[in-house]
């Protein structure tokens, strides 16, 4: 059974490039009937906060990402990390090292002197234990291979050759009995039963070094896919204002998770030219060789093209929900109110505003008008619509509107037509001047429509207000 985890540490927020990285596990996981586990990789004791893990999860529910078990904490494992490097010891695989500090910067400044790489020279590797110091606790190092050549084979970067005359013996436990990073994702990973690896190709060089540990326990090294970081739509490394946010900045710029999970899907992965699916397509598509070498660019206008898709495809009491949540998240309160005081009015206005919206937000400015309170703010490009030529054409559509028997989009329609061709005027030269003086935008579904929708009464009254 394939098990894919995903290892965040709990130092922010869930970060675009770890939701990603949880999306191709938890994908691959899905495709092959397997589990995706998740670990809290919490040793950093200093940086990691409770906080922090709330946010994870937050934003691994919210993008629809569901792991198998209790999230686990790699903390919580730290005696099995240590009876693990003392293992090593007995089966001779790694070696106490009693080095003070002044001696290992010895052993640099010397590497350094012949010019070599500071590191490690293996000077307890082969000393007897009886030559150990009183009252020093050492560190466990493992023992590298000190020739040939380590070999990641991984299912994105290929076969990775790393020289074992680079690695040095590094250190699995320190003196304090706690492990380092290295050694514990290869001990947890081992543990959890984890068969395939996907994460950042940042991970690519550890892996040679963990590979080293897991052929030290002569445990079976995963499959590997690291994949390649995101970078900003200029190439360069992910910048704040290019997109390097947690998943919950994209959730108040008002994206829908499905549509950040299908554009984050085809961030490194591709399936033909398809760059709408479905999850259950994606699923049912996604393969490890689907993956890309290639850095992907981040692109806030591809991902605002996804959003207004599924925007459009939603069904309105859905959205009515987000939009909501959305409003209540971001702190706009008189869009919260008003949009439960006009539930219903709100769910029939969708389906002529979610063509016109690429984010939830532009939705809620988009319903506004429903429950905009008298007299209307008319924004700038409203009130250009707003002469006094205007206002008198307005005025007379007031008194047609008036004498209108019933109020429907027919009978406004017509009426307005048998003004217009009395004037001489288009219809749309009597729109515009009408869709200031009701909703105080340029922008909004068809105005009879709108007028329909907030009722005769609330009409006129917004008409009057602009014609005496
Ligand atoms: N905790 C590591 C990170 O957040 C991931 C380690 C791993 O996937 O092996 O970058």
């Amino acid at each position: 059974q394939v098990v894919t985890r995903f290892a965040p540490s709990p130092t922010g927020y869930l970060h675009i490039g770890g939701a990603r990285t949880a999306l191709f596990s938890w994908a691959y996981a899905q495709s092959k009937g397997g589990k995706m586990l998740l670990r809290i990789e919490d040793t950093d004791r200093e940086r990691s906060t409770e906080a922090a893990v709330v946010a994870l999860v937050d934003g691994l529910k919210w993008l629809g990402l569901d792991w198998d078990g209790e999230p686990i904490s790699q903390f919580g494992r730290a005696a099995r990390h240590a009876e693990v490097a003392h293992e090593l010891v007995k089966m001779g695989h790694a070696y106490y090292c009693y080095c003070s500090p002044a001696e290992l910067d010895q052993m640099r400044e010397e590497a350094r002197a012949a010019g070599k790489p500071p590191r490690y020279n293996g000077y307890w590797r082969d000393r007897d234990q009886s030559e150990a110091p009183a009252g020093v606790s050492p560190v466990v190092r493992i023992k590298s291979p000190v020739s040939g050549d380590i070999v990641v084979d991984d299912h994105v970067q290929g076969k990775v050759v790393f020289k074992t005359e680079n690695l040095d013996d590094f250190i699995i436990l320190r003196s304090d009995g706690t492990p380092t990073y290295m050694h514990a994702v290869v001990v947890d990973d081992h543990d959890m039963g984890v068969t395939h690896i996907i994460r950042g190709d940042d991970h690519l060089t550890n892996a040679a070094r963990q590979i080293v540990i897991y052929n030290a326990m002569g445990w079976t090294v995963p499959e590997m896919a690291h994949i390649p970081l995101i970078h900003g739509p200029d190439g360069a490394k992910l910048s704040k204002r290019h997109g390097a946010l947690g998943v919950e900045a994209y959730r108040q710029m008002g994206y829908l998770p499905e549509a950040v999970r299908n554009y984050l899907a085809r961030l490194g992965w591709s399936h033909g030219d398809d760059e709408i699916f479905s999850t259950q397509q994606m699923i049912e598509w996604f393969s490890l060789e689907g993956l890309n070498k290639g850095a992907a660019r981040f692109d806030f206008v591809k991902l605002e093209n996804i959003n207004g898709h599924y925007i459009r495809e939603a069904a309105p009491d859905y959205l009515y929900g987000v939009m909501l949540a959305t409003a209540a998240e971001v702190g706009r309160e008189v869009d919260v109110a008003g949009l439960i005081a006009n539930k219903d009015t709100v769910l029939s206005a969708l389906p002529e505003l979610q063509p016109r919206a690429k984010t939830v937000l532009e939705l809620i400015d988009l319903a506004q008008f429903i429950y905009a309170v008298r007299p209307l703010i008319i924004d700038a490009a409203a009130s250009a619509h707003l002469t006094v030529d205007t206002r008198a054409v307005l005025k007379d559509m007031a008194e047609v509107l008036r004498g209108l028997n019933e109020w429907s989009v027919p009978a406004i329609d017509g009426a307005m037509r048998e003004l217009a061709e009395a004037r001489g005027l288009k219809l749309g030269k009597l729109a515009q001047p009408l869709r200031a003086a009701l909703t105080g935008h340029t922008v909004s579904p068809g105005i009879f429509e709108v007028m329909v929708l907030i009722g005769r009464d609330e009409s006129m009254a917004r008409l009057e207000d602009q014609t005496v």
